[in-house]
């Protein structure tokens, strides 16, 4: 039996089919190289983006003929969709997936755990997931619901895949996660919650799991900074990634793990989506346009090599010209080297569909048009469609 997958979205999606792949082949299926080849086509699915449900239906659609020269075939969905449908608490998302795809098998991506090692692509980058889901609410963002709570992978099973993606050649590590910087804080608040004093790292060392504030916010520190230590300092590693990291989570200690590294990646992704407190507020994002701006001059202070890219949203509910030019001042003054620019949309589910998108769609595609000119000199490569 043959599979052919195809995937959509983020690297995290990505580096899930790796995953994905590899469950397949444990059952004895082997890759095909194209749908028409394929029993099973596997489709893995992202809900970042509008109308991620129409997309799934129309590529079914358009390839449900191949049944009629291989009546086995047979499509499987997986990822963010299903993962937003069975977290959905009323079901009627998933009622109404099954009734639009009656024939469709649903994967969730719970079934593929990280005991699949991945299969991974030709090339000198792997791809390594460190966490899973958000706990952070933003209140325009589909993932807490379409990924679930934040869960973080073991230290050691991380940097044994590692030592395992170095042995096979590859020497350039990217660590992903929805909020890579939080590494582990799921790990500490169970410690805390079982009223023990110190969590013990596999090296030995010992981490204090106490509340700090930070952006304004109680956070408890993270054990990102250790992992990122520990992966930096495997022998055949050249170069350390990370992504997506959030302004509350980049801590002094990880600023100064960096700096002890060189090979830890000076290229930055910060997401700020907006330059205005009033909407940066409303999105339920944990500081201030002030604080982020510090945050930037701190990293810089101690990182002056640092270089950072970013994810904007324009159009926001509620965003005034005035929000919309503090945004493009923000941006001005960090020099982006690269931003990834959304207009606004809302998602089924998050808090900000609830609000009042009162911003015009022609106004918000010039906005993300004036912001990606100045930003990226208009490239055009980086922003949807
Ligand atoms: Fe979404 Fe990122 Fe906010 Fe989490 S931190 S809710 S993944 S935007």
């Amino acid at each position: 039996m043959r599979y052919f997958l195809k995937t959509f979205g983020c690297q995290q999606n990505v580096a899930d089919s790796e995953r994905i792949a590899s469950f397949y082949e444990s059952r004895g299926f082997v890759a095909a190289s194209s749908e028409e080849e394929a029993d099973v086509i596997v489709i893995n699915t992202c809900v970042v983006r509008e109308r991620a449900a129409e997309k799934v239906f129309g590529l079914i659609r358009n390839l449900a003929p191949l049944k009629e020269k291989n009546p086995r075939l047979t499509f499987v969905i997986t990822g963010c969709l299903i993962g937003a449908a069975s977290r959905e608490p009323s079901g009627k998302m998933m009622k109404a997936l099954r009734a639009r795809l009656p024939e469709v098998q649903f994967l969730p991506l719970e079934e593929v755990g990280f005991e699949y090692r991945p299969k991974r692509a030709a090339g000198k980058v792997a791809f390594i997931p460190i966490s899973n889901g958000c706990n952070n609410y933003c209140t325009y963002c589909i993932v807490p619901f379409s990924r679930g709570k934040e869960r973080s992978r073991a230290f050691s099973d991380i940097v044994d895949e590692v030592r395992e993606a170095v042995s096979s050649g590859r020497n350039e590590i990217f660590l992903l996660g929805q909020n890579v910087n939080s590494y582990g804080s799921d790990f500490l608040l169970d410690t805390l919650s079982k009223k023990n004093e110190l969590f013990r790292l596999p090296d030995g060392k010992e981490v204090k799991p106490v509340f700090v504030k930070h952006l304004n916010r109680h956070r408890i520190p993270t054990l990102f900074p250790h992992l990122l230590e520990a992966v930096a300092t495997i022998p055949g590693v050249s170069k350390v990634s990370f992504i997506s990291s959030n302004p509350w989570d980049f801590s002094d200690e990880l600023i100064a793990t960096m700096a002890r590294y060189e090979t830890i990646d000076r290229l930055i992704h910060l997401p700020v989506q907006a330059g205005s407190d009033a909407v940066l507020k409303r999105m339920n994002r944990w500081y201030s346009r002030d604080e982020y701006l510090a945050l930037i001059g701190k990293i810089r202070a101690t990182l002056p090599e640092a270089r950072f890219t970013t994810d904007i949203i324009v159009g926001f509910p509620g965003e005034s010209i005035e929000d919309f030019e503090a945004t493009v001042d923000l941006a001005r003054r960090v020099n982006f080297e690269k931003a990834y620019i959304a207009w606004y949309s809302p998602r089924p589910g998050t808090a900000a569909s609830k609000f009042l998108d009162d911003v015009p769609y022609e106004e918000k595609t010039r906005r993300r048009k004036e912001l990606d000119m100045i930003v990226n000199g208009n490239r055009h490569n980086n922003i949807d469609k």
